[in-house]
């Protein structure tokens, strides 16, 4: 029998239903890998006590024929998400000691409906970063290597230990966050599948803010399947969130069986980046193919302003996360460093509390949101963001379903390997995702094979507003003919 913790999420609902195995069982099977990985430093926190608390829970509903639709899975949750009265970080020492009052939306969904928490997942620092080497509580490690190599890689950023854990067993899905690739990259370095729903889809409320009018919480899991299973309660609208958007959650299970018989999959030639190894190209061409030979329609299409797309990126997300990174002075929150007075204390406390990249993003945002310099960048940089969005609705227009690119412009990479004085290098990972972010559209990241080095790469399918249920089709469909990637054997066990 497969171990519990290696079952996908649909196939531990099943058990968990017809009684195969207690809520309980699974749970335990999970604390147990967790303590045994600790070497990938995925978890920030583990809460065994509340997981145990919950699955017992589950055990009662269950026994009752009560059983609620996550009902006994245990998931872990980024740590940028706020969970009432457990210790939440946003990797970051400014956080230290802040054990939120609230749950935030999503989470509370997910427990809402069942699930069981077993613990908080690390993540590069306020969700900045390509590679979770940022985090004030240490990097987290990939389970993969490469072949013949004991290279400790990364599991790519910033929900890498979302993307880590679920690579590695230590939970059966996670949630995690997407402000310019944060679910997709990370998912596309570890074999996982991760969906960054359209803007608006899940609740902001309760989540740390990085960049208010770009981020987006979703889910990283092993299958499509279980992607489409948690996002179905992730989803929702929430008048807390004045951006989330009051429509009906689609039964996103049900979208994966429909194929793609009919529709059109635009292939944006500007995703042709210079330096983009041949294995992607063919990686790229291969998904292009399985879509054709499942009956869709493949079109060359134009996104004609994507090579600004990342220069304006790195605009408007460091001006937002200056005026939300604002908040952390030492009055509120975490950490307190005193000074010789209260500006002294903020200096203080902001200074220690904060790392190199936080304090990067934060002097660009203020610099770039500046009065003399307001127009030349900030202002530039939305009307660029409008021109990106443009494109995408031209393409829609034209009778594009969907588009299809490349996941990452290359497999994962050593640790420290990226981490040279030129932090544009790691900027540049996200160059496939950050126009989804821009033009607050739906994107899902999908394993499609592996690298000469036997990593594992992905590809990307890219959405109409709200048109989740098509990705979660033509991914299912690049999984059924990739077949699903096999995760590396437990070497940290
Ligand atoms: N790597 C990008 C950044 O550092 C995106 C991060 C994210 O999506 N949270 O801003």
């Amino acid at each position: 029998m497969t171990a519990l913790n290696e079952l996908t999420l649909a196939e531990a609902r099943d058990g968990l239903a017809s009684k195969q195995f207690s809520a309980r069982e699974i749970a335990q099977a999970h604390l147990d890998a967790i303590e045994k990985a600790r070497a990938l430093n995925a978890y920030i926190v583990a809460t065994p006590d509340r997981a145990l608390k919950m699955a017992e829970v589950s055990d009662a509903k269950i026994a009752k024929g009560e059983a609620r639709p996550l009902e006994g899975l245990p998931l872990g949750i980024k740590d940028l998400f706020a969970t009432q009265g457990v210790h939440t970080t946003a990797g970051s020492k400014i956080l230290e000691g802040f054990e939120p009052h609230y749950e935030s939306n999503v989470s509370a969904q997910l427990w809402r409906d069942g699930a069981v928490m077993l613990g908080k997942l690390n993540l590069d620092e306020f969700a900045m970063g390509s590679s979770n080497e940022t985090s004030a509580y240490g990097k987290t490690i990939s389970p993969w290597r490469r072949q013949g190599s004991d290279t400790p890689l990364v599991p790519g950023g910033s929900s890498g230990g979302s993307a880590a854990a679920v690579a590695a067993h230590l939970c059966l899905g996670a949630t995690a966050t997407d402000t310019g690739g944060s679910i997709r990259q990370p998912a596309a370095f570890t074999g996982t599948v991760g969906i960054k729903p359209t803007y608006g889809r899940c609740s902001r409320w309760g989540i740390i803010a990085y960049a208010s009018s770009l981020d987006q919480a979703g889910p990283i899991a092993r299958t499509v399947q279980d992607c489409a299973i948690l996002l179905g309660s992730m989803a929702g609208h929430d008048p807390r969130d004045t951006t989330s958007v009051d429509l009906p959650v689609p039964d996103f299970e049900a979208a994966i069986s429909r194929g793609v018989k009919g529709l059109t999959i635009g292939i944006p030639k500007e995703y042709r980046v210079e330096g983009m190894p041949d294995e992607i190209q063919r990686l790229w061409d291969q998904g292009a193919e399985w879509l054709k030979e499942a009956g869709a329609t493949i079109k060359e299409i134009s996104l004609p302003h994507t090579p600004y797309a990342l220069p304006a990126y790195y605009i408007v997300a460091p001006a937002e996360a200056s005026s939300n990174l604002a908040r952390y002075d030492g009055v509120r929150y975490g950490l307190r460093v005193p000074g010789k007075d209260i500006a002294g204390m903020y200096e203080n406390t902001r200074a220690a509390g904060f790392g190199r990249e936080v304090k990067r993003r934060i002097m660009i945002g203020t610099y770039v949101l500046s009065a003399g310099y307001y127009d030349a960048y900030y202002v530039r940089a939305q009307k660029i963001r409008t021109l990106i969005k443009r494109d995408f609705e031209a393409a829609y227009a034209s009778g594009v379903d969907a588009i299809l690119t490349p996941a990452t412009p290359s497999a994962a990479f050593g640790i420290g390997e990226m981490a040279s004085a030129d932090p544009v290098e790691m900027y540049l990972n996200d160059v496939f995702t950050v126009t989804v972010n821009m033009a607050g559209l739906p994107g899902i990241a999908v394993p499609a094979g592996l690298d000469a080095q036997g990593l594992p790469l992905g590809l990307q399918l890219i959405g109409r507003p709200f048109d989740e249920e098509t990705l979660f089709a033509a991914a299912q469909t690049i999984e059924n003919a990739a077949g699903r990637i096999s995760l590396p054997k437990a070497w940290w066990a």
